[in-house]
């Protein structure tokens, strides 16, 4: 007698290869019934005999397809109905989707196979994809996942692939971007000296031009990419000129993982990322220097091919190690329409390699690292995003706008949280668009009623972010602090609502319960009950405020107008420039000057002292300067840096820097005694107040947490006090994962209620 029953899966499972694999699997366990995408995930009817259902449920739970991630399978048992066969049916679109969208993939082995295939009708052409790879998020124009809704529409299918793409058994069957050289969008090189068409001919152009040291733009999966010969050091150069980006490291992108294992010391964990379907550029300790990639930095950042295209390129005779680097000017997004690339990078690349298949939205490369408490996300974007990271227990559709530098944005809808790419720099008007078009995007791609939504935003007033949540005219609107939001995405992450921790919360700038710029804060509570603020780096001037964050002596001058008989550091071995003069001026008077508890600046401070007296080109610089002197030092005995009241002395630390420097003493030794005192005296503290508070866990966020050194002396002084840490893996502990922690903490009513209209002009000199 038959059995019948209804299965609901839930998760990233549309467009991954999952109904083709469900009618393999049904028809394998003489099964009739039919499966379809719903808005909630993939629905399956099932009859037959009762142990080939509980075979294939089996299957199911334990084999799924590589692509897919299963977040939750509902069984209920059915009558049976009488079906003779098994069948795929039409997309349902009833209510709202909630069903997750796919981020791309790479491209699959099978394809690659046949893309290297003289006999294959694809061989050869840079789009190829199937179920189990290619684009997905970055062609999806709305939802349900199938071809009219990608950008594919303007592309029918010839009969080979519509062959294919009716076929139930084929790799191919619903693969919505499928495309041959036949009936699908090829590639193109534009230049000076005229277009050349056709897929093959234009790629083995390209590859050539590359390896005669020319600079080209590149269409792929997300936006364009400036390529060029890694070990060519002065093409290296004119990049960096013509980019106008004095310093910050180009990422890299070998042939093959043997390449890159000759590039940087890959750790296993380290190499699993790599090889991981995100295929993120990974951070890891450079075995080579590269002229002009990655100045006076000890880690590369390397990524592997993971489009079709990439692959030829190098097949083709491309350079074995490319710069691959996100086209833009600076700060601005990375370029992703063809006539805006154009425009854009018509005096930085000598040549355009264009790919006629339009990109949805812009998506950058993902960065990771495999770090001290595993997988670290610096930005997350390909390959991640736009995948759910958190399942909320309410189901309240909430938009939360994020901060303003390194912005995403997360929706929850249903429950679950999907945290957006990585959007940049709001100051910077191409991202500001992308950040309307990101929020945009995500409300009607989940048919979001604005009445319904409840809005959150930094309480920054003067945030840019703040501004827009405001002028979508929602009238639920809420604040979350910029640092409280930072420990809530820990716990978001991990599901955690009610657990009281300590949480500290380090960064270079966020506006403050009080209206001053906080960035050294511990608190104590948890997401559900909020978080009061038990502790704090000792209060410093900055003068100028956030402007500070440009040049670490100005940063330094306010912290160092506490420490009585500082000498003269405009004399050597200090060599600090006038605008130091300037800046200290400042604190004495008590002009311009913001208060601060910033660590983020007191590391520029301490960088400054070491003899990092330049300005920063990029965020977070002199930090990332003084971690890597550390690191390079053989070991040192730490300053001291005590905790007293709810106050953490910086005095002491500074004071020892100076002392030992005007001694002569090695920076790198210093560097190290400043970081370990650092990591002692967080220690001491959490240690003090988890013992008062009688807690177990301490959260660490904030982009001052991006220091892998930092965190490695943290582990084992915290562990030694027998307390837990948890730290960002699915977000980064930068600015990026504010958006979640501010959706988490809204979703419990933690709005920040001492929010004030004004920053705080506060010019009191100490
Ligand atoms: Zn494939
Ligand atoms: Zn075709």
């Amino acid at each position: 007698m038959a059995s019948a029953c209804s299965i609901r899966v839930r998760g990233v499972v549309q467009g991954v290869g999952f109904r083709p694999y469900v009618y393999r699997l049904a028809r394998a366990n003489t099964l009739a019934g039919w499966v379809l995408n719903g808005e909630e995930g993939v629905e399956i009817y099932l009859e037959g005999a009762e142990p080939g259902l509980q075979a294939f449920v089996q299957d199911l739970r334990t084999q799924p397809p590589p692509a897919a991630s299963i977040a939750e399978i509902e069984i209920r048992s059915a009558f049976p109905v009488g079906l003779n066969e098994f069948t795929i049916r039409d997309s349902q679109h009833q209510h709202r989707p909630t069903v997750r969208i796919s981020p791309d993939l790479p491209v699959c082995d099978a394809c690659l196979k046949e893309l290297f295939d003289p006999i294959d009708p694809r061989y050869w052409y840079p789009y190829i994809n199937c179920t189990n790879c290619g684009p997905r998020y970055t062609v999806v124009l709305g939802l349900p996942y199938d071809r009219p809704n990608t950008t594919m529409q303007h592309w029918p299918l010839d009969e080979y692939c519509d062959a294919e793409y009716q076929d139930p058994g084929n790799r191919r069957f619903h693969a919505q971007p499928v495309a041959c050289p036949n009936c699908g969008p090829s590639y193109c090189l534009h230049s000076a000296d005229g277009d050349l068409n056709g897929s093959e001919a234009s790629i083995r152009k390209a590859a050539l031009l590359l390896s005669q040291g020319r600079i080209l733009a590149v269409k792929g999966l997300g936006g364009y990419h400036l390529a060029c010969d890694a070990r060519n050091p002065l093409v290296v150069a004119a990049l960096r000129e013509r980019k106008y980006r004095k310093e910050k490291p180009f990422a890299l992108m070998a042939r093959d993982i043997d390449i890159a294992r000759s590039l940087v010391d890959l750790s296993e964990k380290a190499a699993s990322l790599l090889t991981s379907t995100a295929r993120p550029i990974v951070l890891a300790p450079a075995k080579m220097k590269l002229a002009g990639v990655a100045p006076d930095n000890s880690e590369l950042g390397v990524m592997l091919p993971y489009t079709p295209l990439h692959h030829l390129l190098f097949a083709a005779g491309a350079p074995e190690v490319l710069v691959m680097t996100s086209a833009n000017r600076s700060s601005e997004p990375i370029a992703y329409e063809d006539d805006e690339a154009l425009s854009r990078l018509s005096g930085i690349a000598d040549a355009f390699l264009i790919g006629q298949r339009p990109i949805a939205r812009r998506v950058d490369d993902s960065v990771v690292r495999a770090g001290a408490f595993g997988p670290a996300i610096l930005r997350r974007s390909r390959g991640y995003a736009p995948g759910a990271v958190a399942a909320f227990p309410n189901k309240r559709p909430i938009l939360a706008v994020g901060a303003d530098l390194k912005n995403t944005v997360t929706l929850v809808v249903d429950g679950q949280a999907f945290v957006s790419q990585h959007i940049g720099d709001l100051a910077d008007y191409q991202s500001l668009r992308a950040f309307q078009e990101t929020v945009q995007d995500l409300i009607s791609m989940y048919e979001v009623r604005p009445d319904e939504l409840l809005v959150v935003h930094d309480s920054h007033p003067q945030y840019v972010s703040t501004a827009h949540a405001v002028a979508l005219g929602i009238p639920q609107l809420l604040a979350v602090q910029h640092h409280r939001a930072h420990v809530a995405s820990v716990l978001a992450e991990r599901g955690e609502w009610e657990t009281r921790v300590a949480g500290v919360s380090f960064d270079g700038t966020g506006y403050g319960d009080d209206g001053s710029i906080w960035g050294g804060e511990v608190f104590v509570g948890s997401v559900s009950e909020g978080f009061e603020r038990v502790a704090h780096l000792r209060t410093a001037s900055l003068a100028g405020g956030d402007a500070a964050a440009q040049h670490p002596v100005q940063a330094a001058a306010g912290f160092l107008a506490q420490i009585e008989g500082l000498p003269d550091l405009t004399a050597p071995p200090f060599l600090f420039p006038e605008r130091y003069r300037q800046a200290l001026e400042l604190v004495r008077k008590g002009i311009r000057t913001f208060d601060t508890t910033s660590v983020g600046r007191l590391f520029d401070a301490a960088a400054a002292l070491l003899g990092f007296t330049r300005e920063v080109t990029f965020e977070g610089q002199a930090a990332m300067w003084l971690e890597q002197l550390a690191r390079s030092a053989p070991g040192a005995l730490p300053y001291e840096f005590p905790f007293l009241g709810n106050e953490l002395d910086f005095r002491p630390l500074l004071r020892s820097i100076i002392v030992d420097r005007l001694n002569g003493r090695d920076p790198r030794e210093i560097a190290r005694a400043f970081q370990r005192g650092l990591a002692e005296g967080v220690s001491d503290a959490i240690a003090t107040i988890c013992e008062v508070e009688k807690l177990k866990i301490v959260v660490l966020s904030g982009g001052v947490f991006q220091n892998e050194l930092l965190l490695e002396d943290l582990k084992g002084l915290l562990e030694n006090e027998g307390l837990q840490m948890w730290t960002n893996h699915a977000v980064p502990p930068n600015d990026g994962g504010i958006s979640l922690g501010q959706a988490a903490l809204a979703a419990f009513g933690q709005s920040d209620r001492n929010a004030r209209g004004e920053l705080c002009t506060n010019s009191r000199s100490q």
